[in-house]
């Protein structure tokens, strides 16, 4: 049996490594995004070339409603079943509290968090449906131990951790499973911002002293992504070279 995977934010970094190592798995690879028509076609050409048994991009922003509903339809209607949803779509607007505007706090929630609640309550009926079912989110390490200057994208990723664990507890006796990854420092265009300065002092305060890639949660969560992985549930998983000790 062929397994479908939709991947938000699948155009680039940590969500394009993702859908590549599904790929590499024969897997129906659906990627979404919000407008980067020219990274979600990379994509889809490297998925094609990395063994996916099928791939289909969708443009939508994750926070709207209509546009979840619209992909997992659409996925169900190719593929016939979801059987792992990752919440990888993700933003920062980062800034201190005291200048963080309520329209930075609102978008960061509504992206990373509210898109997150959306997709898993529609993949929901079909996985129990199938009674089989895998959803990963990706939170971060300063959703566990915060981080000055993104209060927002802390209380977000936070967030995604409690919602985790409560839908764990409603889907554990349907056989799925709800799991989170909460990555430390990660190459992508996401940490490109930082200069080589701010680099070289991150890397030294980190145990393993190097950032890490988006192969290394790519391989956490295909390992949680595995069929053979049914018995942990409402875990969280930090994949970040030993900053959250
Ligand atoms: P990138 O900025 O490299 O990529 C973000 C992806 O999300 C893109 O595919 C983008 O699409 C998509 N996206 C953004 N907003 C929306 C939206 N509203 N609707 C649908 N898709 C959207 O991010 P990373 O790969 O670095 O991060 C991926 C996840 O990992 C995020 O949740 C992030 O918070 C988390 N994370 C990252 C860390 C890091 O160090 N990089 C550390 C900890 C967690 P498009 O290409 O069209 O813009």
């Amino acid at each position: 049996m062929t397994r479908t995977v939709i991947v938000t934010g699948g155009s680039r970094g940590i969500g394009r490594e993702l859908a590549i190592s599904f790929s590499k798995k024969n897997y129906n690879v659906v990627i979404s995004y919000a407008g980067n028509e020219g990274a979600a076609a990379e994509t889809k050409a490297l998925c094609k070339e990395n063994g996916a048994a099928d791939v289909l991009t969708f443009k939508g922003d994750v926070s709207d409603e209509n546009a979840c509903e619209e992909l997992v339809k659409t996925a169900m209607e190719k593929y016939g079943q979801v059987d792992v949803l990752v919440n990888n779509a993700g933003i920062t607007r980062d800034g201190l509290l005291a200048r963080m505007s309520a329209e930075d706090f609102d978008n960061v929630i509504a992206t990373n968090l509210r898109g997150a609640f959306l997709m898993s309550r529609f993949v929901t009926k079909p996985m129990m449906k199938q009674r089989y079912g895998r959803i990963i989110n990706i939170s971060s390490v300063v959703g566990v131990h915060g981080n000055a200057g993104q209060a927002n994208y802390s209380a977000s990723k936070a967030g995604l951790i409690g919602m985790t664990k409560s839908i764990a507890k409603e889907l554990a006796s349907r056989n799925i499973t709800v799991n989170a990854v909460a990555p430390g420092m990660i190459e992508t265009d996401m940490t490109d911002a930082l200069t080589d300065a701010q680099k070289e002092s991150i890397n030294s305060s980190i145990p393993v002293k190097r950032m890490g890639t988006p192969a290394d949660i790519a391989n956490a969560v295909l390992f949680l992504a595995d069929e053979n992985s049914s018995y942990i549930t409402g875990h969280v998983l930090a994949v970040d070279g030993g900053m959250g000790i």
